[in-house]
């Protein structure tokens, strides 16, 4: 299969990139918090049942909630200390679900990167395929882009899809975030054992590296860094700017050229996509045996004093990151954990960082302002720009208006499942209508009725 040069896909958007706030500040440690409250549910699947009581005491890396459901992730404490309670804690995406609430041991040193336990002669040969799958499963690994799908099952043998090639995702597509591009900088050993270990385990010989072309530092450091692979088939494949290059069915068309079905996973066509930091997380839990209790959380906005790329446990809340970077200026007036276009705006500051925690943006009151003022909604005009901009070739015009007249079986005819939630056609739309909006509150009242069937 040939690759392409600043391969793309079709559609999509390029809004304002707006990294300048972190992306020349290199990753730092956060001191250990007070409190964590660590989600039961923060992948795709099946919610973990606590493993653990009031009052037990809790090492850090210790398992404190699992499932038995095949599509789930093990959760681990990030933190030495004692359960205060186990209890229902504002989620980010979800409203509530429960969370074990961890009071820190007092003077807990902070758990640091790893990173320079890994360089160029690193080598999967003495990990068998099982026992790689074994320490992705046990660690609760899950895709750390964004979608949370629990890693084990992507990158397991399947008899019944077997696998072509491993699509690695280094393109931080989300305006504003910067935590996979310094990642990429600063652990390149990491990720690219992480890369080898999951290649080994899915049984590909061939691996792709996708960054975007407006990160020429990472596509240059990878490109030197894959010449210590000579056992494999393995490229870096600079990829046009274009929002959302990173999802993983834009990234499969731009890189592999072959498209994933509607409604239909990579693997069914031969292909598994990992992001970086899910390369560095199977790197340490492979070869140090480290569950994933921490991740990189682009701290960025005009609205924040201290913006940067923040080493943290996950289950550290919201508040604890913004008074570590400096607290929250005068203008503050909208917090999204994630980025602009995919992001979820969080009214409470209690809400802890989960696995997916990518980034939290700070925006202002004037951004905000200018937002809800300058694009009131108006009625369609029917220019068609949402359908040029859809990566998915839907029309979220008619999906959106059948939403709106509460006609969920027509939506459905139009694909709404089909929907990647990317936010293009809302950003492009003149009229200011919130298509994604009306989309989402459609798939929601449809997953809704078919829980109650
Ligand atoms: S319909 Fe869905 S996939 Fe298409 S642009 Fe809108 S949000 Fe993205
Ligand atoms: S972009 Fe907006 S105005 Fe244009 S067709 Fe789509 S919904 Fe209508």
């Amino acid at each position: 299969m040939e690759t392409r040069a600043k391969a793309t896909f079709p559609g999509g958007v390029h809004p304002p990139e707006g990294k300048q706030y972190s992306q020349d500040r290199p990753i730092e440690v956060v001191p250990t918090p007070k409190q964590v409250t660590v989600l039961l549910s923060q992948h795709l699947g099946a919610p973990c049942k606590a493993l653990v009581n009031k009052k037990d005491a809790v090492k850090a890396g210790q398992k404190i909630g699992s499932s038995d459901a095949f599509v789930s992730a093990a959760i681990h404490s990030p933190v030495d200390g004692t359960v205060k309670d186990i209890v229902l804690a504002p989620h980010p995406v979800l409203g509530r679900t429960m969370g074990v609430v961890i009071d820190t041991a007092p003077q807990s040193e902070p758990k640091k990167p790893c990173a320079d336990k890994f360089d160029l002669k690193f080598s999967p040969e003495q990990w068998p395929t099982e026992k790689i799958c074994q320490a992705i499963k046990e660690a609760g690994i899950v895709g750390m882009g964004g979608a949370g799908f629990p890693a084990r099952v992507k990158i397991e043998p399947n008899p019944a899809m077997p696998k072509e090639v491993l699509i690695v995702n280094g393109c931080e597509c989300e305006p504003f975030l910067t935590c996979d591009y310094r990642m990429m900088l600063e652990w390149t050993w990491q990720i690219l054992a992480g890369i080898r270990l999951a290649a080994k385990a899915s049984d590909v010989e061939k691996v792709r590296i996708g960054i975007e072309d407006n990160k020429p530092e990472a596509i240059e450091i990878f490109s030197q860094a894959i010449q210590s692979c000579t056992d494999l088939d393995i490229q870096v494949v600079p990829v046009k700017t274009k929002y959302p290059q990173g999802g993983e069915r834009q990234l499969i068309q731009a890189i592999w050229n072959k498209t994933v079905p509607t409604n239909n996973i990579p693997p069914t066509i031969g292909v598994v996509v990992i992001n970086v930091a899910t390369a560095a997380a199977i790197a340490e839990a492979v070869v140090l045996g480290q569950p994933l209790t921490h991740r990189v959380v682009s701290v960025t906005g005009r609205a924040i004093a201290k913006p940067g790329n923040y080493y943290c446990p996950v289950g550290m809340s919201v508040q604890e990151v913004i008074n570590h970077c400096g607290g929250l200026n005068e203008s503050a007036a909208k917090v999204v954990m994630g980025g602009p276009m995919m992001g979820f705006a969080i009214a409470d500051l209690s809400t802890p960082l989960t696995k997916t925690s990518g980034g939290l943006t700070f925006l202002t009151r004037a951004e905000v302002t200018e937002a809800k003022f300058k694009h009131q909604q108006t009625a369609c005009i029917r220019c068609g720009r949402c359908l040029s901009a859809c990566p998915e070739n839907l029309n979220p015009t008619r999906i959106a208006h059948a939403v709106k007249h509460n006609n969920l079986d027509l939506a459905q005819q139009y694909f709404m499942s089909g929907c990647i939630e990317c936010g293009a056609c809302s950003y492009v739309c003149p009229a200011h209508i919130e298509l994604t909006g009306y989309i989402k509150t459609g798939k929601l009242l449809v997953a809704r009725t078919k829980k109650k069937a």
